[in-house]
C-alpha cells in the first residue's frame, strides 16, 4: 500500500507543529534532548514500518484466519517479523525514561506515528498496543520484582500482555465477574494465588510470537472462610503468567492456563481473540496443584482502579485505531474518487465523463470523511499532549487539571472515532459505489475493522454512561467548567481572526446551550431518567468537542493561503455548517427530559 494512503503526513505535521506546538515541550527537561528532527525520525520510521512491514499482510490476515487446533494457536507468519521489526526500532518502550531503555520520547509524537502502524494493520498493531498497556500498568502498579520480571521483556517487545476483564456472564457489568483467586503464600513476586475461573473475548490471549505472555486478570479474592467481596469493590487484579517465571528470570513450567475456543470475528481477525479458562487443572498442574498461580498486583481488593490505569489508556488507544481506520479509508476514497470517471455534472455538454470528484454529492462525502478523520486525529492528539503536559508539569495543581481534562475527554476520545470514524468508512464503501462492496477493495475490510470499536472497552452505552454519570458530576462539575474555559478561550481567539467569528458564535451558542442541559439534566432529581438519555448526550457533547477542535485547526491555519490550508478551511466550514447544528435536535431532546425509551415496555415490543 502506498504510503501516502495511510495518514497524511503533511495533516500529522500541521497538527503537531503548527496547531499544537508540540515543540513547545522540549523547554521541559525530560524532553530537552528532542526536537523536531527526531520527532520526524520517528514519524518516518513508523510510516516506513507500516508501509513495508505492516501493510503487506492486511488483507491475508483477514482472509487467514488464526488457527486453533485443541491445543496451539496459529498465526499467519509475516505478523512475527512485522512485531520484531517494531521491537528492534526501539518503538515499545518509546515514551519511557533513558533508565529503562527508553527514549523518553512524548506521548503526542507517540501516538501520532502509531496512527500509521493503525493505518497500515490495526490487529497487527493490536499485539504492542495491548502489551505496552500492560506493561505500563505495571510499571505504575506493580512491585519492583513484578516490573522486572514481567514489564520490562514487554517494554523490549519479547513478551505480549493481555487484559482479562470479560466473562461470558459479565461484559460491561464487571461487578458479576466470578473468577477466584485464593491465597498460597509469599512469592519473590508479591503474595501468590491460584486462580481460576473463565475469561471470554480475550485478545492476544495465545500465540506464540514472543516468550511469554502476561495476562492481567480481575478476580475475586476469598478470605480465609472462602467468602468473597460482592461488586467492584471486591476484585483484585492478579498476574497470571502463560509460563512461570524463576528466580533469576528464566522461564519455568507451564501455568494452568488453557485456550477454551476461539472467538471467529466480523473484522479485526488478525488478533487471535479466546476464550481462556484459568485453573482447569485438565493438561497443566503447576507445582504439582490445579490452578494457574497468579500475584496480585497492587492492592488487595483495589484490582479495578488498577485495572483503570489499563482501561483509560486502552480507550485512547482504541480512539486513535478508529482514527486511523476512518482516516485511511478516506485518502482511500479521495484516490478512487480523483481516479473513477463517471457520468457528467449536471449541466456539463462534455462527451467524456468526468471524475466523480466532480460531482457535488461525492465531495459531500468526501467533506464528511475529511472533517470526521482531521477532526478526531486532533481530540487524540490533544488528548495525548495533555498526558505529556500533566507528565512535566511542575504545578501540582495545574497537574491535577491537565488529568482532569483528560478523565472528562476519554470517553469522547474513545466513542466519537469510534462513531463518526466508522460512518467515514461507510461512505468510503459508497464512493466506491459496487466495487466498495467487494473484497477486491480495502474499504470493506477497513469498515469491519472499525465496527468493532464502539463496542468493546466499554460499549458507546458504557462510555455514555461514564461521561454523564461519572465525569460530568465528579468534583462538582470542575471538569465541565475546565472544558468550558478552553473553549471559550478558543472562542475569543477566534474572534480576532477574520471569518472565524460566525464559527465562534455558533459554538458559543452551543456550549451555553451544553452547559444549562446539563444542569436541566441533574436537577431532574431522578437519576435514571437522566441517565436514560446519556447516549444522545454523549454524541452532542462530542460533535461540541470535534467543532472546538475544528475552530482550534481553523485559527491555526489562519491566514495561510495554500491548497492544504484552504482545505483546513473548508472543512471545518462544513463541520460548523452540516454537522455541528445537529447538537441543537439533541439537546432540544435532552432538555426535555424524554422518557420515551424510559416509559417503553418489553411487552409493547
Ligand atoms: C473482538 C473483541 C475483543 C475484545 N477484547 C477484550 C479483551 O482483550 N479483554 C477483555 O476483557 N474483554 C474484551 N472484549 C470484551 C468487550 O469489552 C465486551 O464485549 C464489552 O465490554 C461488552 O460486553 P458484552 O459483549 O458482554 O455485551 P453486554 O455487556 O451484554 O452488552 C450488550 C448491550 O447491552 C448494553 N448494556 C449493557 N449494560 C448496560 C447498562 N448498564 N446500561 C446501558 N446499556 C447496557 C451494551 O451497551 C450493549 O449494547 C472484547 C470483545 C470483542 C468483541
Amino acid at each position: 500500500m502506498s504510503n501516502e494512503l495511510l495518514i497524511s503526513r503533511r495533516d500529522l505535521e500541521f497538527q503537531l507543529y503548527e496547531w499544537l506546538n508540540v515543540g513547545a515541550l522540549t523547554r521541559a527537561e525530560r524532553y530537552a534532548d528532542h526536537g523536531r528532527e527526531t520527532y520526524d525520525a520517528v514519524l518516518d520510521a513508523c510510516e516506513r514500518l507500516a508501509t513495508e512491514k505492516f501493510a503487506p499482510h492486511y488483507q491475508k490476515a483477514d482472509r487467514v484466519e488464526p488457527q486453533f487446533d485443541g491445543e496451539r494457536v496459529t498465526l499467519i507468519d509475516e505478523i512475527g517479523p512485522a512485531l520484531k521489526a517494531f521491537a528492534d526500532a526501539g518503538l515499545p518502550a518509546a515514551t519511557q525514561d533513558y533508565e529503562r531503555g527508553g527514549m523518553q520520547l512524548p506521548t503526542v509524537i507517540e501516538k501520532a506515528a502509531w496512527s500509521y502502524l493503525c493505518a497500515a494493520n490495526i490487529s497487527t498493531a493490536a499485539y504492542p498496543l495491548l502489551s505496552l498497556a500492560n506493561a505500563r500498568l505495571l510499571l505504575h502498579h506493580g512491585n519492583a520484582a513484578q516490573i522486572a520480571a514481567f514489564a520490562e521483556p514487554q517494554l523490549r517487545g519479547e513478551w505480549f500482555g493481555t487484559m482479562c476483564l470479560s466473562e461470558p456472564q459479565a461484559g460491561s457489568s464487571l461487578a458479576d465477574v466470578t473468577t477466584r483467586a485464593e491465597y498460597e503464600g509469599e512469592s519473590p513476586f508479591g503474595g501468590q494465588y491460584r486462580v481460576s475461573g473463565n475469561k471470554m473475548w480475550i485478545s492476544g490471549g495465545d500465540h506464540e510470537l514472543g516468550g511469554n505472555i502476561v495476562h492481567l486478570v480481575l478476580a475475586r479474592v476469598a478470605d480465609a472462610d472462602g467468602q468473597v467481596i460482592p461488586g467492584v469493590k471486591g476484585l483484585s487484579l492478579l498476574l497470571v503468567p502463560k509460563y512461570l517465571v524463576n528466580g533469576d528470570g528464566s522461564l519455568g513450567e507451564r501455568n494452568d492456563v488453557r485456550v477454551a475456543g476461539i472467538n471467529h470475528k466480523m473484522g479485526y481477525r488478525g488478533i487471535v481473540n479466546t476464550l481462556l479458562n484459568f485453573g482447569e487443572g485438565t493438561a497443566y498442574q503447576p507445582a504439582g496443584k490445579a490452578g494457574a498461580i497468579g500475584y496480585l498486583v497492587g492492592p488487595l481488593h483495589g484490582g479495578l482502579a488498577c485495572m483503570f490505569h489499563m482501561m483509560n489508556e486502552a480507550r485512547i488507544g482504541i480512539g486513535l485505531g478508529a482514527t486511523a481506520l476512518g482516516y485511511t479509508a478516506y485518502l482511500h476514497s479521495l484516490d478512487y474518487a480523483r481516479n473513477r470517471p463517471q457520468g457528467r455534472s449536471f449541466g456539463s455538454r462534455s462527451s467524456k465523463q468526468q471524475p466523480i470528484i466532480e460531482h457535488a454529492d461525492v465531495r459531500r462525502m468526501l467533506l464528511a470523511q475529511k472533517s470526521y478523520a482531521e477532526g478526531a486525529l486532533g481530540l487524540n492528539l490533544y488528548c495525548a499532549l495533555l498526558v505529556d503536559q500533566a507528565r512535566v508539569t511542575t504545578d501540582e495543581s495545574e497537574r491535577a487539571q491537565l488529568e482532569q481534562l483528560l478523565e472528562l475527554l476519554t470517553p469522547v476520545a474513545k466513542s466519537w472515532p469510534s462513531q463518526w470514524c466508522l460512518a467515514g468508512n461507510d461512505l468510503a464503501i459508497q464512493i466506491h459505489g459496487g466495487y466498495g462492496y467487494t473484497r477486491e477493495y480495502k474499504v470493506e475490510q477497513l469498515y469491519r475493522d472499525n465496527r468493532l470499536n464502539p463496542i468493546h472497552e466499554g460499549t458507546h452505552g458504557i462510555q455514555a454512561l461514564d461521561l454523564l454519570g461519572r465525569k460530568i458530576t465528579m468534583n462538582e462539575g470542575a471538569a465541565l467548567m475546565q472544558f468550558s474555559a478552553r473553549v471559550s478561550a478558543t472562542i475569543d481567539h477566534a474572534h480576532e481572526l477574520d471569518g472565524l467569528a460566525s464559527h465562534a458564535d455558533a459554538l458559543h451558542a452551543q456550549l451555553k446551550r451544553l452547559q444549562q442541559v446539563t444542569r436541566t439534566l441533574w436537577s431532574a432529581g431522578d437519576p435514571v431518567l437522566t441517565l436514560a438519555n446519556a447516549s444522545v448526550y454523549l454524541e452532542a457533547f462530542g460533535h461540541i468537542v470535534i467543532a472546538w477542535i475544528w475552530l482550534q485547526q481553523a485559527a491555526a491555519a489562519h491566514g495561510k493561503d495554500s491548497d492544504f490550508h484552504q482545505g483546513k478551511r473548508q472543512a471545518a466550514q462544513y463541520f460548523f455548517a452540516w454537522e455541528l447544528p445537529k447538537v441543537t435536535a439533541q439537546l432540544d431532546l435532552l432538555a426535555a427530559l424524554d422518557r420515551s425509551t424510559l416509559d417503553m415496555r418489553d411487552s409493547w415490543f
